[in-house]
């Protein structure tokens, strides 16, 4: 006999400020141990999980399958499209871009970086990292920033606000 309704016991996270929706899906799978796969299945939404921790919004992402991850993550689901590009703003895919001045107060990656009108960091004046600036490594996606660190030579995000130019 199996009991009716039977959903998985997973741990909830709560979205930062301006979490990009890369970074925060990052954050539920490593939590609970899912792969992007993992995610899409229990979801019921199959492979789409693996363009959006990637950026690719192009179909963006529906009502529909907004709502199924909302009510997996347990997030509201106006909080979780603010994880996505505003209608009408275009996406930068990569490089991936990052403020270490505003890593180091709030440890996610933003999505207005990604916007390809977005220049620099308006909290700071400085101009936006695209690279790793110790080693010139590429940052990778921002679901795969489990360690908050260059994935090459290990320079804390939030250190390399040093290197930051102001705009
Ligand atoms: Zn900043
Ligand atoms: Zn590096």
């Amino acid at each position: 006999m199996t009991p009716p309704d039977v959903k998985p016991w997973l741990f909830i996270i709560q979205p930062y400020e301006g979490e990009s929706l890369s970074h925060f899906l990052g954050r539920f799978r490593r939590v609970n141990h899912l792969s992007t796969a993992g995610l899409g299945n229990l979801a019921g939404i199959g492979a789409v999980v693996v363009r959006w921790e990637r950026f690719h919004f192009n179909p963006r992402p529906s009502q529909k399958e907004l709502e199924v991850i909302a009510s997996l993550v347990e997030v509201d689901v106006q909080r979780l499209a603010e994880m996505l590009p505003p209608a009408g703003v275009g996406m930068q895919h990569e490089p991936i871009r990052l403020c270490g001045a505003c890593y180091a107060e709030t440890p996610c990656h933003q999505i207005k970086w990604q916007f390809k009108e977005t220049g620099g960091c308006d909290r700071h004046n400085l101009r936006l990292l695209s690279k790793c600036p110790n080693c010139d490594a590429r940052f990778k996606i921002p679901a795969l920033w489990e360690n908050g660190t260059c994935d090459r030579c290990r320079l804390p995000f939030g250190e390399m606000l040093f290197y930051q130019k102001p705009t």
